[in-house]
């Protein structure tokens, strides 16, 4: 669903006004149709209509006019009938600077160019996407001075620049967002997409979902017709009530042929955010057998001819042969312990998991920048690059992983132990709290008092409920 680009023309940026200029779709992206402007507004509109147009329903199909701050008193000198601002909207094409938007908008170059040097300071220009809508202010009464542009980069967020009569100035104003709970819940007919996508779950938040169970569930071959979902997640709204954009997960629940499988976000004392069972243990399995992408193992654990020194030697890892630069993912959540050259090993990365586990990484041709001992690490990120560095005698990554400080065989039942954690004492009393709470979200949802509910056909019926936390 497009919305077309909403303009408003009743608040002037010279008198301190921040105008909406966008409005979201359902995947809380900044949805602009530059070719579909609607006709400029008049220039005298009555700032109390503009007012009842920004309360009017938020989910009607027209362009909204939304003013976001408060309207200041109309100027008594100059009646709005006359009002000398010229308000032009102009977007931003692929490739383009904003100085040529500018230009082609109308601005002399040098006002233009002082524009974007003062942007700079609150806004990082490269970052404007094309299609992004600018309105460009001119004062008539003087001379079609410019006079100022403004834009909404997100829903949360506008961006001015205005001269203060001496030169330009930019600001940025953060609107408060408001954090609610979306609730929705759907029965699998034919894919699970197709029902996340009825039950108004949005693609980001059901890629969380999947990445959520792709430790326990495989999403080619587990689902089947009549599996149902449920997931509780969070939607923050600028103060007019305009989705700005999803946040977590807090709950979700996938039935598996009447098997039901809960998982809880919770923050644990001193840690960070994970999800959890009903029984407060981490979701989270073994590390990776397989660090990186593509590659093919050269060298398994155990006993062989050293390929460098040439006499029979214990191999405490396994090898992946792999193309220069190919990166190596992190196997597990865990802290970085080592990350620098170290000894045959080349440069060499070692992080720490939860129970005893630890895994190493040799010969990398260059560590990921950045990467520091007591840095935090979440699975699948790149912490390096395949190499030969150190004693190698080509490009591969050399994996150990080690309990208690012992390289034990990535292959064995042992390697495969949750790396994960079980919450207890203080932190399983919260999380008790928590999943009571998550589980009263959908009790609520149930209850209908809030309820949005579609029927989509025989045996099909979606809900979907905003709730405040
Ligand atoms: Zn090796």
């Amino acid at each position: 669903m497009l919305k077309r680009i909403a303009v408003t023309s009743a608040v002037a940026l010279a008198l301190g006004g921040v105008v909406s200029l966008a409005s979201l779709d359902d995947t809380g992206s900044v949805a602009l149709a530059p070719q579909a402007l609607p006709p400029a507004p008049p220039s005298d509109v009555d700032p109390e209509l503009a007012a009842a147009a920004a309360e009017a329903p938020k989910d009607q199909q027209v362009p909204q006019q939304v003013a976001t701050a408060a309207l200041p008193p109309a100027p008594t000198k100059a009646p709005l009938s006359v009002d000398p601002v010229e308000r032009r909207h102009v977007s931003v094409g692929r490739g383009d600077t904003l100085m040529q938007v500018l230009m082609d908008g109308g601005v002399p170059a040098d006002n233009a160019q002082n524009a974007v040097s003062a942007l700079s300071a609150v806004y990082d220009v490269r970052r404007m996407k094309a299609g992004q809508g600018i309105t460009v202010l001119f004062d008539h009464s003087e001379g079609d001075k410019f006079i100022g542009l403004e834009f909404q980069p997100a829903a949360e967020r506008a961006v001015s620049v205005a001269f203060n009569g001496s030169r330009y100035q930019a600001r940025q104003i953060d609107k408060p967002l408001e954090k609610k709970l979306v609730a929705a819940r759907g029965r699998i007919t034919s894919s699970l997409s197709e029902a996340a996508s009825a039950a108004g779950v949005p693609y980001p938040v059901l890629d969380a979902f999947i990445k959520r169970y792709a430790y326990d569930v495989d999403f080619q071959r587990d689902l089947q017709p009549g599996d149902t979902f449920e997931i509780l997640f969070e939607r923050y709204y600028t103060p007019e009530g305009e989705a700005a954009r999803d946040g977590d997960i807090q709950f979700a629940s996938l039935t598996l042929s009447g098997k039901e499988k809960a998982i809880y976000r919770y923050q644990a004392a001193g840690g960070t955010a994970d999800y959890y069972n009903a029984l407060g243990e981490s979701i989270r399995r073994a590390i990776l057998r397989t660090p990186i992408d593509g590659a093919r193992v050269t060298s398994g654990y155990g006993m062989r001819m050293h390929p460098v020194l040439g006499y029979s030697k214990m191999h405490k890892g396994k090898d992946f042969g792999a193309p220069v630069g190919t990166p190596i993912y992190a196997a597990g959540d865990g802290v970085v312990e080592q990350a620098g050259p170290f000894s045959s090993y080349g440069n060499y990365v070692r992080l720490r998991h939860g129970n005893q586990m630890e895994t190493a990484y040799g010969h990398m041709s260059r560590i990921a920048k950045g990467l520091r001992a007591g840095m935090r690490v979440a699975q699948g990120e790149v912490i390096g690059y395949v190499g030969a560095t150190g004693r190698a005698t080509g490009p591969h990554l050399h994996f150990e992983v080690l309990r208690g400080n012992q390289q034990i065989n990535p292959d064995s039942k042992e390697a495969k132990i949750e790396a994960g954690r079980k919450l207890d004492g203080k932190d399983m009393r919260q999380f008790q709290t928590i999943v009571a709470q998550d589980q009263e979200a959908f009790r609520d949802m149930q209850e209908g008092t809030t309820m949005v509910a579609a029927k989509l056909g025989a045996g099909h019926v979606v809900q979907a409920a905003v709730k405040r936390h």
